[in-house]
């Protein structure tokens, strides 16, 4: 495995491949890997001959009082764990080198990003689109992986690879968890030992609305419960819980056969974490 730190390299990289024929599975990362990382490795090695991990904290998709400072980094770590699962490249590029100097574009995706972490995120998406535009121009990849624990961010990314008609095929992959159901983060080593006990009641309260949407209760009833199961949890602040269409991210007051989102994002402190479930 190699370490690549320039977009110059990995372009030569990639054209080596091309000329030999490999198809190329990009797993576009922000680092401090898990076994949710380690799954979308794991689905790029089944569908790729050649893997590249990118592995970039995007400033562009923190908001000015968000955690990007703070974000948790261990590259040895992170290598180690890559290279061990048959990454063959890692794309490790600087803030310098992804971004020169100040960006005069941006790649905005419309509507969809209006709900959810797009609303409680001003930004956000456009920093996520823009920087996984400029990551699929610099790999050309046939494929790229991307876990639905974001299931926002694989509508928005999907859509951007449709609008502009951007030659690969997004995959997306099951969200993974720990035992007891909590939803597997980078975040979540920032949870004190009261909150990371806490925080299962977000899996809780979707396994929940499964068993509600199962007896026919209404989406408003299904929302209203999930919403009342968190807050038995006193460390529990929800920032949104949402029935939405998916991946049309819209409101929806009756079932229509159509599939749909159950989307919460809680903060434990300081750390806001999101899970979901989508039903089809
Ligand atoms: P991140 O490093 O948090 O930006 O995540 C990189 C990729 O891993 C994104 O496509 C995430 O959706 C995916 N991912 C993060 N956590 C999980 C998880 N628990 N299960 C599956 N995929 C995940």
């Amino acid at each position: 495995m190699r370490i690549i730190e320039t977009i110059s390299e990995m372009r030569k990289v990639q054209k080596e491949w091309r000329e030999n024929g490999e198809s190329i599975g990009l797993v576009p990362t922000m680092g401090y890997l898990h076994e949710g990382h380690l799954s979308l490795i794991a689905e790029a090695k089944k569908r790729c001959s050649k893997v590249v991990m990118s592995l970039f904290v995007n400033p562009l998709q923190f908001g000015p009082t968000e955690d990007f400072e703070r974000y948790p980094r261990d590259m040895e770590r992170d290598s180690q764990l890559a290279n061990e699962s048959g990454v063959d490249i890692i794309f490790a590029p600087s803030v310098a080198e992804m971004y020169p100097h100040k960006m005069k574009t941006t790649v905005v995706v419309s509507e969809i990003t209006d709900t959810l972490c797009g609303a409680s995120r001003p930004g956000h998406f456009d920093g996520v689109a823009t920087v996984v535009s400029k990551l699929f121009h610099i790999v050309q990849p046939d494929f790229a992986f991307f876990g639905q624990k974001d299931a926002q961010q694989v509508a928005v990314i999907k859509q951007m690879v449709d609008d502009l008609n951007m030659p690969l095929e997004i995959i997306p992959c099951p969200i993974v968890r720990e035992p007891d159901g909590l939803a597997k983060s980078s975040r979540n080593v920032y949870l004190s030992e009261e909150a990371r006990k806490q925080a299962v009641v977000l899996s809780r309260s979707l396994k929940q609305a499964e068993a509600d949407y199962q007896q026919g209760l209404q989406p408003g009833e299904i929302k209203e419960r999930a919403m009342s199961l968190i807050k038995t949890q006193p460390l529990a602040d929800i920032d949104y819980v949402e029935l939405l269409t998916y991946p049309s991210l819209k409101p929806l007051e009756k079932f229509n056969g159509q599939p749909f989102i159950l989307a919460l994002a809680v903060r434990f402190g300081d750390t806001r974490l999101i899970d979901n479930k989508i039903f089809s």
